[in-house]
């Protein structure tokens, strides 16, 4: 289940010792534009870039119970890919403090290093955190960032299996997928059933593309789901928001709510050490 904790949403499938996760709001931030209002962790758009790494401090406090600041945090230049590389402490600060307007491109990263705090920012994608354990009870996490054509071209799916080639014990790998846009609102075009057609098959398709009301609507929750249990993870390990981005916009920022007129939205995990920066 997911639940508010002050500015984040958190999931409990995720609460384990030694890890900790969260999934920002629009609450808690320093941003005054009001497509932006208030927390955006996105360079590049309304806020100067003072007031993005503000939001990025905040919000890695927020993640993590204090321990960790932005300088621990490791951010990509998001390219829709399903690249998803290891990163260490070599990392931190990449995408907000060393290169602050990207970071190195990929949608997603996986550590076994304390103090890495692994970010991915959206506006209706989804976003994916995920845990597991090695034999010895060593923690190995991982974010992605999962437009539709990371989802379809199976990025959950590889995190699931960098974490097993990792040494994660299979079937100790718990997902949260975050708040992003529901099948509600998520109405596409034909050309994105051939796309998707095209990837995974015309069932798969058909299982997540449906007409209501004379509009084609695309169920990433679903797509997601599908590849995460086929990579191997058991749906009670799996932990779904209910919330939908552009729904809530009020709440979340949503790309396709405000045709691009937005901030953005972050998700985080790191694994707790004993090197915090505090
Ligand atoms: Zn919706």
């Amino acid at each position: 289940m997911f639940y508010s904790d002050g500015i984040l949403k958190r999931s409990d499938l995720l609460r384990r010792d030694g890890v900790m996760h969260g999934f920002s709001t629009r609450l808690g931030g320093v941003s005054e534009h009001p497509y932006t209002l208030e927390m955006n962790l996105a360079f590049g758009r309304e806020d100067p870039d003072e007031t993005v790494l503000r939001n990025a401090e905040i919000f890695a406090r927020a993640v993590s119970g204090g321990g960790y600041g932005a300088e621990s945090a490791v951010c990509a230049s998001q390219i829709h890919s399903t690249r998803v590389r290891y990163v260490t402490e070599a990392d931190r600060g990449d995408g907000y403090l060393i290169r602050p307007s990207a970071g190195e491109p990929g949608d997603g990263f996986y550590t076994d290093r304390p103090g890495v705090l692994l970010t991915v920012r959206i506006a209706d994608c989804v976003p994916i955190l995920l845990a597991g354990e090695r034999e010895d009870g060593s923690p190995v996490i991982a974010a992605v960032h999962a437009g539709w054509r990371g989802t379809v071209g199976g990025i959950a799916g590889e995190a699931v299996r960098l974490l097993v080639e990792a040494g994660v014990m299979l079937n100790t790998v718990r997902a949260a997928v975050g708040p992003h846009i529901g099948e509600c609102c998520f109405t596409v075009r034909e050309d994105f059933r051939d796309a998707v057609t095209a990837a995974r098959g015309p069932d798969f398709a058909s299982r997540h593309i449906k007409e209501t009301d004379g509009a084609l609507h695309a169920d990433l929750t679903g797509m997601d789901l599908e590849i995460l249990r086929e990579a191997g993870v058991p749906r009670e390990h799996i932990d779904v928001s209910p919330d939908c981005t552009a729904c809530l916009n009020g709440i979340y920022h949503s790309h396709r709510r405000t045709a691009g007129r937005r901030g953005a939205l972050g998700a985080g995990i790191v694994i707790t050490g004993k090197d915090r920066d505090k």
